[in-house]
C-alpha cells in the first residue's frame, strides 16, 4: 500500500524524475515504426539532439541502456588487439575496461583514485607510455563518485600529442552540462535517456565525428551495426523496432528543452549544484569530491561509526527520499544525491530536509534546517 504521506521522490543519479508532460506523450500508445507520422518524429528527434551534443553531425538513436551504446561505441570503433586506453577514476571507467576487454582490446588503465578526477599530466603522460594507441575512453562525469572531469582543459591538452579516437560516457551530463564535441574534437560521445532528458530508461544517444564514421571497424556486428543504422536513420527508420513509446517521450523532452533552452539549463543545474554543496557544507558533512565535483550529483560521506546503506534505507523508509549509496570501495560510507533531469528548486529543497531530518533521527546533528538554509541562500542569489 502507499501512504500519502511518504511520497516517493527519486534522489538518485539515473533514472530521474518524469515531468507529466512527458509521461502523458508516452500513454499515446503505439504508433506504427514504419509510419510518416513516426518517421517525421523520429528525424525530428535526432535533428535536435545535435545542439546537445555539440555536433554538426547527427547523432543516432539505439534501444538499449546506457552501457549498451557504451559496447556500441567498443564494438564499432575498435579491433581485437587494438591498444586502448581507459581513465579509470571509479565504477563506469572500470566499465569501459570490462567491455574493451571483453572484445579482445589490449587495455591500459590510468587509474585515479575514486572521489577525484585526472588531470592533462597523468593523462599525457599516460599516452606517451603506448606508442600504438587507438582509443581512449573516459567519462565527462563519473558519476559513482559525483566527480566531473574537466574536459574543457583534458581534451585540448590530449588532441596536442593524440590523434587517435576519443570516446566520451557523457551518460549523466549531455542536457545538464554544454557539451562540445565538434569543438573539442571528440570522435564518440554516448548517452542515455533516464538522466539528463528526464525520460525512462532504455534510449541509448550515440554521437560520432566524421573520423569517426571513416575509421569504422571491420569486426562482426550485428544489433549495434551503427553504419546500418546511419543509413535507415537518416530517412527516420532504425533497423530495429525501436522503443516507440520512449521515443514519444523523448519529442516531448526536446520539445521541454528547446522551450527552455540548453544554456538556462545548464545555468540551472550549475545553481542546483552550488546550493547541494553548501547544504552539505552547513550540515557539518564532508564532500566526497573534494576537487572538481560534479554538477548533477553531489556526494558526501556520513561521520564515522554510522552505516551509510542504514541512512539510505531510513530516507527512503520514513520520507521516501531514495537517494544513492557508495560503490566499490566507498560502499556504506557515502551517499549521493543527484540534481539531475528537469527538475525544480524544490525537488532539491525536500532531498536536503529529508537528510537534515535523517541526521537528526540518527542522533548525528541535533539542530535541523542549516542545510536546507544555505541551499536557500545560494538559490535566491541572482544568477
Ligand atoms: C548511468 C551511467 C551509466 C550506465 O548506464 P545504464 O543505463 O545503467 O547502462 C554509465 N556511465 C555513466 C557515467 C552513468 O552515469
Amino acid at each position: 500500500m502507499t501512504d500519502p504521506f511518504i511520497q516517493q521522490r527519486l534522489f538518485c543519479p539515473g533514472p530521474t524524475p518524469i515531468p507529466f508532460s512527458h509521461q502523458l506523450a508516452m500513454l499515446e500508445g503505439n504508433i506504427y515504426h514504419r509510419s510518416s507520422k513516426f518517421r517525421d518524429i523520429f528525424t525530428s528527434c535526432t535533428e535536435r539532439l545535435k545542439p546537445i551534443f555539440g555536433t554538426a553531425e547527427t547523432p543516432l538513436i539505439l534501444t538499449c541502456s546506457g552501457t549498451g551504446v557504451m559496447e556500441a561505441a567498443v564494438v564499432n570503433l575498435t579491433s581485437e588487439r587494438d591498444q586502448v586506453l581507459v581513465v579509470s577514476a571509479g565504477k563506469f571507467g572500470e566499465r569501459w575496461g570490462e567491455i574493451a576487454e571483453s572484445y579482445g582490446c589490449q587495455v591500459s588503465c590510468l587509474t585515479v583514485p575514486w572521489g577525484e578526477s585526472p588531470t592533462p599530466e597523468q593523462l599525457l603522460k599516460e599516452i606517451e607510455k603506448h606508442k600504438n594507441l587507438k582509443a581512449i575512453f573516459l567519462q565527462a562525469n563519473e558519476t559513482s563518485t559525483a566527480v566531473q572531469f574537466s574536459l574543457g582543459e583534458l581534451l585540448p591538452a590530449v588532441r596536442k600529442v593524440f590523434a587517435g579516437i576519443i570516446v566520451i560516457d557523457a551518460i549523466s551530463y549531455l542536457v545538464a552540462q554544454p557539451m562540445k564535441m565538434d569543438e573539442w574534437q571528440i570522435d564518440c560521445v554516448v548517452s542515455g535517456s533516464q538522466k539528463g532528458f528526464s525520460i525512462p530508461p532504455g534510449l541509448g544517444f550515440i554521437g560520432l565525428s566524421k573520423k569517426a564514421w571513416q575509421s569504422l571497424s571491420k569486426r562482426p556486428k550485428h544489433y549495434f551495426d551503427l553504419l546500418g543504422e546511419r543509413q535507415g536513420q537518416a530517412l527516420g527508420k532504425p533497423s530495429f523496432t525501436p522503443a516507440i513509446s520512449l521515443i514519444m517521450g523523448l519529442n516531448q523532452a526536446l520539445e521541454t528543452i528547446g522551450t527552455v533552452g540548453l544554456p538556462n539549463i545548464h545555468k540551472h543545474h550549475e545553481k542546483l549544484a552550488r546550493a547541494a554543496r553548501s547544504a552539505i557544507a552547513a550540515m557539518g558533512l564532508d564532500p566526497l569530491a573534494k576537487s572538481n565535483p560534479s554538477q548533477v550529483v553531489t556526494g558526501f560521506y556520513l561521520p564515522e561509526g554510522f552505516s551509510a546503506s542504514e541512512f539510505k534505507k531510513h530516507l527512503t523508509a520514513q520520507y521516501g527520499a531514495v537517494l544513492a549509496g557508495g560503490q566499490g570501495p566507498l560502499q556504506n560510507r557515502v551517499l549521493r544525491i543527484a540534481h539531475l533531469g528537469l527538475i525544480d528548486r524544490f525537488h532539491l529543497l525536500t532531498g536536503l530536509a529529508a537528510i537534515e531530518f535523517g541526521l537528526k533521527d540518527m542522533g548525528i546533528q541535533a539542530a535541523t534546517g542549516n542545510g536546507v538554509k544555505a541551499a536557500m541562500e545560494e538559490l535566491a542569489k541572482p544568477s
